[in-house]
């Protein structure tokens, strides 16, 4: 009765959670729900689909290496918002790439296209390369103050979105299930192609070290971390927000996700901070203004 329960709570909060499209990243293996922690050292192996599930594979686990507390200056020619010392959490920021409105009402170009590099330390992660600096310096930043963090999952191509979409609602057209009814059901798990941040290349999963090296699943628990401390209060600082912040819900449509974390830009996020706005307001209040 409490494994139907737990197991019950977990299919509901996976639902809501994945409805943003962070997981996704390959269900080639079996869909089971496995309750087997996860190795200390990540695997080429899928944890499935149902799984917190890495980008890549092979990637070292920040906690387990001698990251170094130094920071990576970030070009600011590249950033959105270079020359943000004044004030910037006063002035709102004009509509640029960095603030571009990604949601299942706004989905991207199916020819989009971003220019992307991976990531320090994580050579199967990439990052749109104009915020990739400031994703890097954050993560050694947390590392200096002993918040050793975790980059999940980041950039997907709108093409492998669509691929493990597709996957999905051929499973289940296998099922019987109707067409329509079938997209209805994959788009619960994956999300439809151009609808998630992550083909955006701006969002990056993100929790500590520890979390990953001990828990299957993104939960809402990860809040409870120090690290997710740290992050509340410093991804302003290098450009990123909480995408999916437990007092926005009815905005964004999407569940509470203490580890989506989605870039920006310095001005953006310090406005969006102070006035306690999720990007769906910003896009509101840049319109209004023309
Ligand atoms: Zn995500």
């Amino acid at each position: 009765m409490v494994r139907k329960i737990v197991s019950l709570l977990t299919v509901c909060l996976l639902a809501a959670a994945l409805f943003c499209g962070c997981w996704g990243k390959d269900d080639s293996s079996s869909s089971s729900a496995q309750a087997t922690p996860t190795p200390t050292t990540p695997s080429s192996g899928s944890l499935g689909a149902d799984s917190m599930m890495p980008d890549g594979s092979g990637t070292t686990v920040p906690g387990n290496s001698s990251s170094g507390s130094s920071s990576v200056m970030p070009d600011e020619s590249m950033r959105p918002d270079s020359g943000m010392d004044n004030n910037s959490a006063s002035v709102r920021p004009t509509a640029n790439w960095g603030t571009m409105l990604v949601n299942a009402e706004n989905p991207l170009p199916g020819d989009f296209s971003v220019k992307t590099r991976s990531i320090e330390k994580y050579p199967d992660r990439s990052f749109d390369e104009r915020a990739a600096a400031d994703l890097e310096a954050m993560l050694n930043a947390a590392a200096g103050d002993g918040c050793p963090l975790y980059l999940v999952s980041t950039y997907r191509s709108v093409a492998r979105q669509k691929a493990l979409y597709e996957r999905k609602v051929n499973f289940y057209l296998s099922k019987n299930y109707e067409p329509e009814l079938a997209k209805e059901q994959a788009a619960k798990w994956v999300a439809a192609p151009g609808t998630s941040e992550h083909n955006l290349g701006l969002a990056a999963d993100i929790v500590s070290a520890k979390w990953y090296n001990t828990h299957d699943d993104l939960t809402e628990e990860f809040e409870d971390t120090p690290e997710f401390e740290w992050l509340m209060a410093h991804c302003v600082e290098y450009g990123f927000v909480l995408r999916y912040p437990s007092d926005k819900t009815g905005t964004t449509g999407i569940g509470y996700e203490p580890w989506h974390y989605r870039y920006v830009g310095r001005d953006a996020a310090a406005y969006m901070k102070a006035h306690n706005l999720c990007l769906e307001e910003l896009h509101a209040e840049q319109l209004a203004a023309g």
